[in-house]
This record gives C-alpha cells, structure tokens and sequence, in this order.
C-alpha cells in the first residue's frame, strides 16, 4: 500500500471515508454479521440499524424513511428509476434526458433505444443550462418518464430541479434526478423539490463505494429492478450490505451536522483556486456556467495542452485530479459532455477537472498553484498540441 500523502481534488470521483463512518461499520463486520431477515433476534438487532441508518438518510434529504430504497450505487438507482417507470406504464414507450447525464443514465438509455424503446437526449447551451422550454415541448403524451440530473459530474452545473419537476408535475409525467453530486455539498429537501425519484451515491458522500439510494415518492408506482427476496418492502431483492448502510446513515449524520461555514469554506477554497489559475495561466479558461454550479467544481480548459499530459506530471507532485474528459477507462473520446456544450475536440482534450471536498486545506490549494503553472509551461514547451492528434486512453467519468 502507497502511503505517501495525496493533494486529492477529484471529490466528485470520490470521497475519503470519514474516520467516523469506519468506525461505524466495524461493529457489523465483527459482531453483528447476522441476516437482518432472519427470525431471530440476533438477525433483528441488525434490522433495527439499518431502519436507523435509513431514518438518518431520510432526514438528509427531508423525506419520510418508508420513501427510502437502499441498492447497490447510484448507477443501479438511476436505471431502477428508469426501468420501473417504463414496466409500470408498459404503454409509454419514450424517456426524455439530457446529452449531458452520467454514463450511468447514458449508458441505459442507448440500451433501451437499441431494445426499441425512444429516447431523446437534451442538448445544452455553451455554458452548460438547458432550456426548459425545450424540454417542456419534448415531453410527449407516450413519455415515460423525465430524466435529468441536478449537478453535472463534470462541469458542476446545476440544473433548475424544481422548475423541471414542475414542469412534469404539469404534464402528468414522472420525473427522475440523479443527485449523486449533491449531497454535503447543496441542501436537498425532496418535499420541495416534487421528484418522484431521486438517486444518491455514499461514496461521494464520505461513506464507502458500493451502496446508493433511490428515493420514491409516497404512491409512485415501483417495480424492482433486481427481484429475489423480500428485502427492502419488495423493492430491491438481495441481502442487504449492512455495513454499508450504517456507514451512509453515519455520513449523512455528520453532512447533517456539518456547519453552514463548512461548504462556504469549500467554496472559498475553489474560487481561490480557480481564480489562481486563470490569473497565473495564460490560455486557460472555465467549462461550463460559473453560477448555479457546486460550489467545489472547476473545470478548466488549458489550450494547446492535453490533460492527459496535465494528470501525469501533477500525479507526480502527488496531485490527484481528473480529466474533463469522459467515459469508461480506454475509451479514446473525449467527454461527451464538453462535446455536447459545443466544446471542440481540442478544447475537450485540454480540460481538467478540479473538484473539493472536506479535507481539502488551503496549504494544499497553494501547493496546486505553485506546481500547475509551471506543468503547463513545460508541457506547451516540450510537446504542442495538435487538433486531431489521438488522444491516449483517458479517466473514467465519475
Ligand atoms: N451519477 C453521477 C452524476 C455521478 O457522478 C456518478 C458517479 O460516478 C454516478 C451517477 C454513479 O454512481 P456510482 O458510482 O455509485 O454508481
């Protein structure tokens, strides 16, 4: 195990467990390993911490606990949402979403069209927003459901949740949001916001990868995703991940507890680092609105240099950050959310994504703004940029 200390701004990627989360966990990996279906009471006790860990959860996001279905990630929440709305209205054939969603929603939609479902994807604007009247015009009577994320992984953008809700609340049509990025950074308040279903994802949330959340709205009609056993009132078969559910009751605990000034310190830290980089760095400027967006994303273009370059001379000053750049690992396209703001090839290819979370110091944005200025001097000295060069593998999107 490397134990070098890391300068990690890729918090959308992923989050650092917090020591409190761990020990949380512990005691369900030591002593109480039980099935929580079982009858009996050793099998209960574990029962009652994932209702507590649920209630937790609820109370991050305002809504009634019973609303709650805990699955495996958030890529499995957002094709549940999508999958129930399309078998429990089997004459609706079509979802409406934008170009710019995580793989995780893309992905499943360009397999419905291929199984012969419609699918429209959204553009967006240059600067990332969508236009809702657009939208409100492609919702047709045989829609399924509405799919649009809240904040974008990318470029941190933030969609006007509410408005959309409403706008499908006005047509009689279900409507979806992945809210993976939200959470410790935004308040949410499902009561407000009139989703019908909402994804979340603890591992961008301090807690460990491998358990999301998919809100469902009291009376939305729900069919499961993946069937087995009765788990989760028949909503999600599999034995639960208990461990895990406690760490996301903890985490959301701790976001909830968090003080107002944590996230404007987050946000302070972003802009210091933002702004720093483009006074420093000629040739260099933000992706996407610079408000409403997360107030610990940036992402930022350096021209005539390619991010992948960019990654591995800042991985060697111990700098961990991502690619604007999209998809699966190996995929040689660039992000296909850049592309869909009308970001050239070479544009795409020179982005890099900075993102913040709670551990991040100033002492360590200083660190970023000493060593990146002179990463991209001597990248643009030692090997120049070309439009159409191939890109080498690049990051996956998370
Ligand atoms: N949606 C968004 C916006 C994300 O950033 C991610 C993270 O990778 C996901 C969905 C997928 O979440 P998970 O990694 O839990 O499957």
């Amino acid at each position: 195990m490397n134990e070098s200390p890391v300068y990690y701004f890729d918090n959308n990627a992923t989050t650092r467990i917090a020591p409190e989360v761990v020990e949380t966990m512990l005691p369900f990996l030591k002593e109480y390993w039980g099935n929580p279906s079982s009858a009996y009471t050793f099998g209960h006790q574990v029962a009652k911490h994932i209702e507590e860990a649920r209630a937790k959860v609820a109370a991050l996001i305002n809504s009634d606990p019973r609303e709650l279905v805990f699955t495996s990630c958030g890529t499995e929440s957002n094709n549940s949402a999508i999958h129930s709305a399309l078998i429990t209205h089997p004459e609706k054939r079509h979802v409406l979403t934008t170009a710019v969603e995580h793989s995780a929603n893309i992905k499943f939609c360009d397999f419905l069209q291929k199984h012969g479902h419609d699918v429209t994807f959204l553009p967006v604007e240059s600067d990332g927003s969508l236009d809702l009247h657009l939208l409100e015009q492609s919702i047709r009577p045989d829609t399924a459901i509405v799919s649009v994320m809240w904040a974008n992984n990318e470029t941190g953008v933030i969609f006007p949740i509410e408005e959309i809700a409403a706008i499908c609340r006005s047509k009689g049509t279900l409507f979806h949001t992945d809210a993976v990025q939200m959470p410790g950074k935004v308040e949410i308040d499902v009561k407000e916001l009139g989703a019908d279903f909402l994804s979340l994802s603890a591992h961008k949330l301090h807690a460990p990868k491998g358990i999301g959340l998919l809100y469902v709205k009291r009376r939305t009609k729900y069919h499961p995703y993946i069937m087995g056993g009765g788990q989760e009132r028949g909503r999600r078969g599999g034995t639960e991940n208990v461990a895990n559910i406690a760490a996301f009751g903890r985490a959301a605990e701790l976001a909830l507890e968090s003080p107002g000034d944590e996230k404007t310190r987050i946000r302070a830290l972003r802009d210091k680092l933002e702004g720093g980089i483009l006074s420093k760095i000629p040739g260099a400027s933000r992706n996407g609105a610079k408000e409403p967006r997360l107030p610990n994303t940036s992402n930022i273009a350096f021209d005539s240099v390619e991010a992948e370059g960019i990654l591995m001379l800042l991985d060697q000053a111990d700098i961990c950050v991502s690619s604007g750049s999209a998809c699966t690992t190996g995929s040689l396209d660039p992000s296909h959310v850049l592309m869909a703001m009308g970001s050239s090839v070479a544009r795409a290819r020179s982005s890099v994504r900075f993102s913040l979370g709670r551990y991040n110091t100033e002492t360590e944005v200083d660190y970023v703004l000493k060593h990146l200025p002179g990463v991209i001097a001597r990248l643009r000295t030692n090997a120049p940029f070309k439009e159409g060069k191939q890109a080498r593998p690049v990051t996956q999107d998370a």
